[in-house]
């Protein structure tokens, strides 16, 4: 079922069963880490819900349908995909500009449109800010006619700021007819606990390393040992592994080694110089470029420390980087207290937000180094 969504096979039998019975809730929450198919599932079942053929007993979408043609190409009025957007300035901003942003958004949705587990990338987009929402409500004041029902996806609804969550709150307390309301998150916790209560929680689940590797070769094309190479570097997110695909892997774990390794020499003179040795090498020339190749950067050192801290609980099945195993004991064997690694991780994590936000590079890699040492070195 629901072919372009891969695997998720538990949470499709969840929203399966909703179908089956009748009882879709008014809002789900689909949560899980970036690249497990939130958004692809949310898209996939907007057009279920309004296929005009559907296949087989389930509604499982055609793809060809007006309908369903339409959805995918995220320009129906029976679906809203709210992202967020940069700051509206409000009358000072430049008509110049605002043009220039609504045709890099244009374009970010078209791509989203050709490839649900693509990530939407606006320069500058902090928030989902309380005009969008404000806009989505008057829609929603609108009603709907005839049997199809209206979806809408706020993606990374975490995004939304306080007023932002305020409106939405109220909308989700309001009933409206054949609609409904997806929210898709992987940093849950930033929303309100009002919101998260009027929403069905359903979480997604990590892809195996076998149905990323099909999928790679399947979607992108890569030959088969690349594909499952990559798979057992994503960590389970799909958009993970392909973000990967245009790297150098090796160069960049060794420079997660590196890293580390000045990181906890106990000198930030080090640790500096190793920065400024390899930011200004990192990606191509673009600050998107070297962004991405930061990410790629935090989600292998994510890697290497959620094996450390397998290996401190004595459970070297689920390693990533088997291929690196000496390495990875002698750093255990000198920094493996689990505690300490954990806080390590949230260092990292916290850094990953920050480089999403696209805060500057340098500051924010040197803030997270100073924080992992002060996490891994216990007095
Ligand atoms: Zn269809």
């Amino acid at each position: 079922m629901w072919k372009n969504v891969i695997g998720q096979e538990r949470v499709k039998k969840i929203i399966r069963q909703s179908l089956e019975s009748g009882k879709l809730p008014n809002a789900y929450l689909f949560t899980g880490a970036e690249g497990l198919g939130k958004d692809a599932m949310a898209i996939e079942l907007a057009k279920a819900l309004n296929c005009l053929s559907p296949v087989g007993r389930l509604p499982e979408a055609c793809d060809e349908c007006a309908n369903c043609k339409q959805i995918a190409s995220l320009s129906s009025p029976l679906l809203q995909f709210i992202v967020a957007r940069p700051h509206e300035k409000g009358e000072n901003l430049d008509e110049e500009d605002d043009a220039k942003i609504i045709e890099i958004i244009r374009e970010q949705l078209a791509l989203k449109a050709a490839d649900p587990y693509y990530n939407v990338q606006i320069p500058n987009a902090q928030l989902i800010s309380v005009k969008q929402i404000r806009r989505l409500r008057m829609l929603l004041s609108r009603s709907m006619t005839g049997g199809s029902k209206r979806v809408l996806i706020i993606s990374e609804a975490d995004m939304m700021n306080q007023q932002a969550q305020n409106a939405f709150l109220k909308s989700l307390e309001e009933p409206h007819d054949n609609t409904l309301i997806i929210l898709t998150s992987s940093n849950p916790s930033r929303l309100y606990a009002t919101i998260l209560s009027r929403c069905q929680d359903v979480r997604f689940d990590l892809l195996e390393p076998t149905e990323i590797a099909d999928a790679l070769v399947e979607r992108d094309d890569l030959d088969k040992k690349q594909a499952e190479f990559l798979a057992r570097l994503s960590g389970g997110s799909f958009s993970a592994a392909r973000g990967l695909v245009n790297e150098d892997v090796a160069v960049l774990r060794n420079q997660v080694v590196q890293l580390l390794r000045m990181g906890l020499s106990q000198s930030r003179k080090n640790a500096l110089a190793e920065i400024d040795n390899f930011l200004p090498r990192a990606g191509g020339g673009s600050f998107l470029e070297k962004r991405h190749t930061v990410e790629q950067l935090l989600h292998l050192l994510t890697l290497w420390l959620r094996d450390a801290l397998a290996i401190s609980s004595g459970s070297e099945e689920y390693i990533f980087n088997n291929d690196q195993l000496d390495d990875l004991k002698r750093f255990t064997s000198r920094f493996g207290v689990p505690i300490n690694i954990v806080k390590a991780l949230r260092a990292v994590e916290i850094a990953q937000r920050n480089v999403h936000l696209q805060l500057q590079l340098r500051p924010v890699v040197l803030q997270m180094v100073i924080e992992m040492e002060q996490a891994l070195i216990t007095a």
